[in-house]
């Protein structure tokens, strides 16, 4: 039940923020945990794991930890929609596996929209209600001629009734971080070239103090220079950060 995304201009270890910021969310209670990580050959690399963070932590360790990265995204899962097992731990794929999303909340008409991309060709991998954002996203990105990422959640999720906070990423734009909240929670850190995505402060806090939070029906554009808020419908907001001064 929590999120992080970083997306920075030179490469990092992106892997230990994510895990890093994982871990200070897990009072909020989960009952898995993964991160998509792009890699140095530019495509997504996904762990995925029930249990503890720790179990995660451990697959990541032993088996092909990525390396160093400017972009990725991580979740920590408390299932309502499917068993808590690694297939149904978030971030979710598309089917081409170029995009992944992660998902906080419920998704009420999921059924119904499962039942559409089915038809019109996309096939579901877990058993959770996200996994339809994942496939309508990927519709309305590779539906349109110029594959806007950002304008295709915006399509998507006009089409979503329910409550969620997602963020999304794109080995196809390894340099934007989308996210969007609708009745979850979410905020955003600002930061010298590179951007945090959180369901709460404490998880991006060591990082900076900077913070933009997000309301009700918007959606953020994070690229490393900054960010962009808009609302569903694309209209812009502004808003200035607040600075947190306090400690965790
Ligand atoms: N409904 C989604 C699922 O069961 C997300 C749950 C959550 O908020 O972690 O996978």
């Amino acid at each position: 039940c929590g999120i992080i995304g970083y997306v920075g201009s030179v490469e990092t270890d992106v892997t230990s923020i994510l895990l890093d910021g994982l871990s200070k969310l897990e009072y909020r209670g989960y009952d898995s945990a993964g991160i998509a990580v792009l890699n140095s050959s530019g495509t997504i690399d996904l762990h995925r794991r029930a249990g503890k963070i720790a179990n995660l932590v451990a697959t990541v360790e032993n088996g092909d930890r990525p390396g160093d990265s400017t972009l990725g995204i991580g979740h920590t899962r408390w299932a309502t929609h499917g068993r808590p097992n690694d297939t149904n731990a978030h971030p979710h794929p598309d089917c081409t596996g170029s995009l992944t999303v992660v998902h906080n909340g419920i998704i009420e008409n999921y059924a119904e929209l499962r039942l559409e991309l089915q038809k019109d060709g996309h096939s579901f991998k877990s058993e959770t209600d996200s996994e339809v954002l994942a496939h309508l996203i990927e519709r309305e990105y590779f539906g349109a001629a110029n594959h806007d990422l950002v304008l295709a959640v915006r399509t998507a999720l006009q089409r979503v009734t329910g409550a969620y906070s997602i963020g999304v990423v794109s080995q196809e734009h390894p340099d934007l971080l989308v996210g969007a909240r609708c009745a979850g929670p979410l905020i955003v850190g600002l930061s010298e070239n590179q951007q945090f995505l959180a369901s709460d402060i404490p998880a991006i806090l060591k990082h900076t103090r900077r913070i933009l939070i997000l309301e009700e029906g918007e959606v953020a554009e994070l690229r490393p220079q900054g960010v962009k808020l808009t609302t569903l419908y694309g209209t812009e907001i502004e808003r200035e950060p607040m600075i947190v001064d306090w400690d965790i």
